[in-house]
Formats: structure tokens, C-alpha cells, sequence
């Protein structure tokens, strides 16, 4: 497979145009496009010679990827399925918020290595790690559709992105350095189900990124049920590297909490959790379970306003995430899932 040409820092442009025997400026005029003009494919780039345009096609994949659907949903979501140059498929979604602010939800792998128990995305296990420029793409596609860059950005979409975390790396430095798109760390969300090392790596870049740690059980016990061994680190382990990240990035980290219906949804396990947000600063995000048939349910409303008004009653940070989408392919992995099986 050809590299993206997106994902190419301003260094790597100089680089190449030098092989070419060109001057910098060219570079810097590759980078303009896209990470100013939010043009990707070289046929667009009009400023550039013929045969510099012809060359950065047959040396790069540009564009690397392409839509291949989009699914809208009444409050409107837009779910973008997007093509690879393999064939295979991920997703990203562009969400509207309150005052017109938008969040883009970014893949980092396609399918997933995680492999937890509730998770379409996960259920193939993984295909293959998604390159840096290729993670971007969705972003530019998502800037495409909605014309202007996004108010925030969440790692939420398919994969674990702290398994991938060269290429994640690369991304988070492209979105937020002067020159790349500018933007703010504290408007990112990295999402992992709890990889330890990763977490620490994370930190290690010392940026105010938010954290979102897919905690879904107070419990090694519950937790177990939901996540595989291979991936899965202790309870005790994850909150440790939560605390270190909070304290060397000065961010709260938020635990999610996907509620499922006899398994994570009881006042035991509300006051566990209610316990850990005190202990650790931490706030908890619940996000009732969104069916897709893998033999979980949903709690009742009743028990998720109870498990909510427990953690909360009892000190606990607790809020509910607001629900997307829910009329078209809501759960993350749905899309894809259903092009890989017309494959
Ligand atoms: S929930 Fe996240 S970490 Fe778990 S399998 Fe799905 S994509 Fe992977």
C-alpha cells in the first residue's frame, strides 16, 4: 500500500520535494493545501506544476480513501462509511451540538484487538492499524461536509486508539500544532478501554488532552465479563494511570460507563462507582446500552435514573450522555459491519 499523503508533516514535504529536486517552497505549498485549504488530492492543487501533481499521485495514495455512504439521522448526525484503499472500511461521524458546534468522532484501527463483549466494532477483532495520514482523511472529510473545522474531536469511533499509538501520536500533533490545524488539545478526546501503558504514554506527551477511560465496571469481577483478558488491565491498575494522567496534565479523566441490564446496572455497583468519582476526582459518564443484538440489553429508565441519582446522591460526578443518531446505525461498528459483510 502507498503512504497517505495526508499525515506528511512540513518536514517530510521538504524532504520529498529535495528528492525531487525542487525547492522548499513547494512544500510549504503542499502543506497549505492541506492543512489550510483542506484539499487533499493533488488534481486540486492548481498552484502546483503538472508533473509535481502527476508525481504526488503515483508516490502517495491522494486521496487514500473515499465516502462511500452517508447515513443521517433526524437530529442531525452524519455517519460517514468511508473506503479504503484495501477495500476495507471505517467510519467517522460528524454530531451537532448546542450552538451550532459540531464534534467529529475519528476510527483509529480497522476492527479492533479489544474485542469487548457488547462492541460491533470489536467482534472481527483487528484487520489492520490505521495509518496517521489515513486517520486524518476522516477528519478532512468530516471538515468537508460541514465546510469549517469541528469544536471537538473524540477518538471515540472504531478501534483502540492507545494500540495504535504512533500513528495517534502523529494525528494529535497534525491537529494541533500551529502549523497544522491549530487546534486546542483540551477540544480532544482520546477514548481507550484502559491500556495502561498507553495511558502513560499519553501523559508522557504532557498536552491538556481529555481522557476518557472506558472503565464500565467497578469490579475486576464485572469487568472481566465485558472486556477479554488480552487487553484488560486490573481495575486498580487503571485508576493509578488515571491519577497520574490527572495529575501531569491537569485534566479530570472521565470514566465511561456503558450501563447494561443485569450486569453493571446495580445500586451496589452505583455506589462502588460513586466511591471511585470521589476517590479520584473522576467524572463518570453513563451511556445506557445501544442495542445491536450481541445478546445485551439496555436497562430499563427507571434503573438508569436510579443508578444516576446514586452515584450522585453519594458524592459521586456523574453525568449522561447525550444520545446521537439513535434512529441510523447508532452503535459504533454498525456501518461497517454491514459493508464488510456485502464484501
Ligand atoms: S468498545 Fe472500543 S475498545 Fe472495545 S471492542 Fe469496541 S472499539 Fe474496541
Amino acid at each position: 500500500m502507498k503512504a497517505p499523503l495526508t499525515g506528511m508533516s512540513i518536514e517530510a514535504l521538504a524532504e520529498y520535494v529535495k528528492s525531487k529536486h525542487l525547492q522548499r517552497f513547494r512544500a510549504v505549498q503542499i502543506a497549505d493545501w492541506i492543512y489550510r485549504k483542506r484539499i487533499w488530492d493533488p488534481d486540486e492543487m492548481s498552484n502546483l506544476p503538472a508533473p509535481l501533481r502527476m508525481e504526488l499521485k503515483t508516490d502517495f495514495s491522494a486521496p487514500s480513501s473515499r465516502v462511500e455512504t452517508v447515513s443521517s439521522s433526524p437530529d442531525g448526525t452524519e455517519k460517514l462509511l468511508l473506503e479504503l484503499q484495501d477495500g476495507n472500511h471505517v467510519e467517522m461521524v460528524v454530531i451537532p451540538g448546542n450552538d451550532n458546534r459540531t464534534t467529529f468522532c475519528l476510527s483509529t484501527q480497522v476492527g479492533c484487538p479489544v474485542r469487548c463483549v457488547f462492541c460491533a466494532s470489536g467482534a472481527g477483532g483487528l484487520v489492520r492499524n490505521l495509518a496517521a495520514g489515513e486517520i486524518i482523511e476522516e477528519f478532512l472529510h468530516g471538515t468537508k461536509k460541514t465546510g469549517n473545522l469541528p469544536d471537538n474531536i473524540v477518538f471515540m469511533g472504531i478501534g483502540e486508539g492507545l494500540l495504535n499509538f504512533e500513528a495517534l501520536e502523529t494525528v494529535l500533533k497534525h491537529l494541533t500544532s500551529p502549523e497544522g490545524f491549530g487546534m486546542a488539545p483540551r477540544r480532544i478526546t482520546v477514548s481507550t478501554s484502559g491500556i495502561v501503558p498507553g495511558i502513560r504514554k499519553l501523559a508522557a506527551l504532557k498536552k491538556e488532552f481529555t481522557l476518557a477511560i472506558s472503565l464500565h465496571a467497578p469490579t475486576d469481577e464485572i469487568r472481566a465479563r465485558l472486556i477479554p483478558d488480552a487487553f484488560r488491565y486490573p481495575v486498580a491498575e487503571v485508576l493509578k494511570a488515571a491519577d497520574e494522567y490527572r495529575d501531569t496534565c491537569g485534566r479530570m479523566v472521565t470514566l465511561e460507563y456503558t450501563l447494561l441490564e443485569n450486569l453493571n446496572d446495580s445500586r451496589e455497583a452505583a455506589l462502588r462507582m460513586a466511591e471511585i468519582s470521589r476517590n479520584h476526582h473522576a467524572k463518570i459518564n453513563l451511556i445506557p446500552y445501544n442495542q445491536t443484538n450481541r445478546g445485551f440489553r439496555r436497562p430499563a429508565e427507571r434503573v438508569i435514573r436510579e443508578f444516576q441519582e446514586t452515584i450522585e446522591k453519594n458524592g459521586g460526578t456523574v453525568t449522561r450522555r447525550r444520545e446521537r443518531g439513535a434512529s441510523s446505525d447508532a452503535a459504533c461498528g454498525q456501518l461497517r459491519d454491514r459493508a464488510e459483510r456485502r464484501r
